[in-house]
């Protein structure tokens, strides 16, 4: 499978928690095809804004708990929201962004399909389809854990949407699973 990348416009990752998505880009960046500058990830926002890419807030003590949760869903609106502005004023300057977040909900993706739209600018998504199997061991050794209740939630929201992402808009899709050979092009040119 050849995965295309646009020479401008928006790349937008779709998958759960440890499916790969800053691997893939982080690949990407060490094989030229994209600058490091090229991705806008939440993770990265989350510490720009807030010092920290992941809370958990699970504890036995519920104030303890709902404060934590609070604190983790205020630093993720804020990091957003300068996630939002970077894109946006990327693609106002015809830049590539690719857009390292989970993506599971259509508002989500929506949002970026009409911010491309908006500047005459392509948008392809990759989507990432790894068994939840897969992820939940992959949790185990990974710095920041998200934990398995949240994985657990996140592949159940996926697995109903997947269908239907081909169908938002997209100049491309791409599903990657890990038995898949790829190869991803980066145009020179405008199509
Ligand atoms: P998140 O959305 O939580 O940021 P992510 O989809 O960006 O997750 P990564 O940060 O790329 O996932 O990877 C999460 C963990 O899974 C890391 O410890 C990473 O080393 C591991 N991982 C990623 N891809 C693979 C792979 N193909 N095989 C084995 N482990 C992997």
């Amino acid at each position: 499978m050849n995965i295309v990348l646009p020479l401008t416009g928006i790349v937008l990752l779709v998958g759960p928690s440890n499916s790969g998505k800053s691997t893939f880009l982080k690949h990407l960046v060490e094989q030229g095809k994209i600058l490091p500058s090229e991705i806008v990830s939440s993770d990265e926002c989350r510490v720009l804004v807030g010092d920290t890419e992941f809370i958990d807030w699970h504890r036995r003590n519920k104030d303890e708990a709902d404060a934590l949760y609070n604190q983790y869903q205020t630093i993720s609106a804020e990091a957003f929201s300068l996630m939002d502005s970077l894109i946006e004023t990327r693609c106002r300057l015809n830049k590539l962004t690719c857009i390292d977040a989970t993506h599971l909900y259509p508002d989500d993706r929506k949002k970026y399909i009409n911010i491309a739209k908006k500047h005459h600018l392509p948008i392809v998504s990759i989507v990432l389809d790894i068994d939840q199997s897969e992820l939940l061991e992959r949790d185990k050794t990974r710095e920041n854990p998200r934990g398995n209740k949240r994985i657990k939630q996140q592949v159940y929201q996926f697995k109903k949407e997947k269908r239907y992402i081909k169908k938002e808009g997209y100049l491309a899709t791409y599903f990657i699973s890990e038995s898949k050979d790829m190869e991803v092009i980066r145009r020179t040119n405008h199509p």
